[in-house]
C-alpha cells in the first residue's frame, strides 16, 4: 500500500511536470521527476503523447486521442500495483505502449504484449469509452509484470491456457458483473448451463475469432482460479513453468498435479457445477 501511494504521487508529479516537446513552461522550473529505470524500453513510431514512472505511451493518427491517451496514464499505474499485488513481482523495466487504429475482420485484436521487446500495442479509435481501454490495457500490463515474474525464458514458452488464464482471472477487478462478480465466472457458469463450454485445449490458432477468444479466455481464467484455490499458488507457478511451448496443454500437468490435464479439466468441470 505504502508503495503504491508512493508510485501514485510520482504519477501525479509526472502528470505536472510533462510538459510536451517544444512548449514553453511557465513559472519555475520543475524539480525533474524520477522514471523507473532497469531494462530500457525501445523507442515505437508515432509521436510520444506522455511519459510516466513506469510507461512510455505512443499515440499514431487514428488512435485513441491525446487527450485519453493522457487520461489513461493514472489508471495504468494503478493496474501495475494491483498487478503486481496478485502475481508477486513488479517490473523489471520500462514499458513502451502504443495506441494505434482499430483492426477490423473476425480475428480483430484489441490489444496485445510483445513482453520480450516491453512492448505493448492497442487498437481502438479515437472516442472509445476510456474505462474499456484501461481494463484492456490492465490486462496486457498484466502479461508484462508475468514476463518480468517468470523471466523471459519460461514466459516465452508458456503454455497459453495458464497465460492468458492468469491474466484474466488476475484483472477480475476490471471485468465484473453489476453484482460484482468477476464476469469470466458468471460467464463460464451460464456456458456450462447451456452445456456450450469449449475444450481447454481449444486452439486459436484454429479458430482465431474474437468470439471464440473471449469464451475461452473466460474458461482459462476459470480453471487457473480453480487450480490456484484447490491446489495453491506455488504449483501454479510449476505448472507455469513446466511447459514446453506456446500450444494449450503444453504445461506437464502430470507431473505438477499428479494427473493428465483431460482430468484437472473434467475435476475443474465439476467444480464449476457448484459455482
Ligand atoms: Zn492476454
Amino acid at each position: 500500500m505504502r508503495r503504491m501511494v508512493v508510485v501514485l504521487i510520482l504519477v501525479t508529479a509526472a502528470l505536472l511536470a510533462h510538459t510536451p516537446a517544444g512548449a514553453q513552461q511557465a513559472g519555475p522550473t520543475p524539480t525533474p521527476m524520477p522514471f523507473l529505470d532497469g531494462e530500457p524500453a525501445p523507442r515505437l513510431a508515432g509521436d510520444l503523447a506522455m511519459r510516466t514512472y513506469s510507461l512510455d505511451l505512443y499515440r499514431s493518427e487514428g488512435g485513441l486521442s491525446v487527450a485519453s491517451v493522457k487520461g489513461l496514464a493514472m489508471a495504468a499505474e494503478e493496474s501495475l500495483q494491483r498487478g503486481g499485488k496478485v502475481v508477486g513481482g513488479y517490473l523489471t523495466g520500462r514499458v513502451a505502449i502504443s495506441f494505434e487504429p482499430p483492426q477490423t475482420g473476425p480475428c480483430a485484436l484489441r490489444g496485445i504484449t510483445l513482453s520480450n521487446q516491453r512492448t505493448i500495442r492497442l487498437f481502438y479509435g479515437p472516442v472509445t469509452d476510456s474505462g474499456r481501454v484501461s481494463s484492456i490495457l490492465a490486462h496486457e500490463l498484466f502479461h508484462q509484470i508475468q514476463h518480468d515474474y517468470y523471466g523471459e525464458r519460461d514466459h516465452r514458452k508458456a503454455d497459453v491456457i495458464l497465460l492468458e488464464g492468469m491474466a484474466a482471472w488476475g484483472t477480475a477487478d476490471y471485468f465484473r458483473t453489476v453484482d460484482g462478480e468477476p464476469q469470466y465466472r458468471a460467464n463460464v457458469r451460464a456456458a456450462q448451463r447451456a452445456g456450450e463450454l469449449l475444450p481447454l485445449t481449444t486452439s486459436l490458432e484454429r479458430d482465431c475469432r474474437t468470439t471464440t477468444r473471449s469464451v475461452i479466455y473466460d474458461q482459462w481464467a476459470s480453471f487457473v482460479e480453480y487450480l490456484v484455490v484447490t491446489y495453491g499458488r506455488d504449483r501454479l507457478d510449476a505448472a507455469y513453468r513446466s511447459s514446453s511451448g506456446r500450444p494449450a496443454g503444453s504445461s506437464d500437468y502430470r507431473a505438477v498435479y499428479g494427473k493428465p490435464l483431460s482430468q484437472v479439466e473434467r475435476e475443474w468441470r465439476v467444480w464449476v457445477v457448484g459455482q
